[in-house]
């Protein structure tokens, strides 16, 4: 590739060399089950990756080291180019700190835990009040343009219970949104919900990408990973097997573990 001819987002971001997101030799273990075995991972700046895998392959364990929800037993997180989660001398990091290097990385998590005495603007406005210290009126401001953005300006008084699963995902996707974070993690189990519900939020997650938002969104949906992400990651056994453009992973599989899972979900 030629170095000097600077690439742009399609929002005409200019894409750097550093990765927005890496992992490097990630390692994770529970009660002496290794579930992460030296995964190498990145995603670079307005790119969408997909991550495919068999259930208890370590996806999600991938994405919450990520977030920092919690710590790598070996290996490193860098957030364009720096690292993240650990102080200098490679020792934990104080909750304080960590805390602020959290909102750099927006998560959506399966389950939304959204404030169910709270109406979606004001879920979506906490983000920014209790976190980033913006006054009330502000943050209910850029919370209604975030409900606009996921297509929900006509729910920002509801309640969650008055919501569907769908539009409560959409207000969990707001929530992350308004903290304008770097890159966003998707954790979908789109199984959840019914299949309706499943295409508005699929809708709106396509609908950032081509806004150009750096995006990892660990999916079942092949029909997403096809239209949406830049590259397919299939996850096997707490090792990525095979790394592919969308046409080339799904049409031309390299390994036979890719074949094998491919002929699972097809
Ligand atoms: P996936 O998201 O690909 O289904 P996970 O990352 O959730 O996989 O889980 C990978 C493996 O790690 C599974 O065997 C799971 O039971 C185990 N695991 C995940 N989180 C924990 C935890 N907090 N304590 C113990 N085991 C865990
Ligand atoms: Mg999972």
């Amino acid at each position: 590739m030629n170095q000097s001819t600077p690439t742009y987002t399609p929002t005409g971001a200019l894409v750097t060399d550093v990765p927005t997101l890496e992992v490097r030799n990630l390692h994770k273990a529970y009660h002496g089950n290794e579930v992460l075995k030296g995964v190498e991972f990145k995603v670079r700046q307005g790119q969408v990756k997909a991550v495919l895998g068999p259930s208890g392959s370590g996806k999600s364990t991938m994405l919450r080291l990520m977030a920092l929800l919690e710590p790598a037993d070996q290996g490193e997180i860098l957030l364009e180019g720096d690292r993240i989660g650990v102080a200098a001398n490679g020792r934990a990091l104080p909750e304080a700190q960590l805390a602020v290097q959290r909102r750099e990385v927006g998560m959506v998590f399966q389950k939304f835990n959204l404030f169910p005495h709270l109406t979606a603007a004001k879920n979506v406005a906490l983000a920014l009040t209790a976190v980033k210290k913006v006054s009330r009126g502000d943050a209910l401001e850029q919370a209604h343009a975030m409900l606009d953005r996921v297509g929900l300006s006509d729910r920002a008084d509801h309640h969650p219970s008055q919501l569907s699963g769908g539009q409560q995902q959409r207000v969990a996707i707001a929530r992350a949104l308004v903290l304008a974070p770097k890159v966003m993690l998707f954790d979908e189990r789109t199984s959840a919900l019914d299949p309706e519900l499943v295409g508005e939020v699929l809708e709106v997650m396509e609908q950032l990408a081509r806004d150009g938002m750096t995006m990892i969104v660990v999916t079942h949906e092949v029909r997403f990973a096809r239209r949406a992400a830049d590259e397919v990651t299939l996850f096997d056994g707490g090792v990525i097997v095979e790394q592919a453009a969308p046409d080339e992973f799904f049409d031309n599989p390299q390994h036979e573990r890719t074949k094998k899972f491919l002929s699972h979900v097809h």
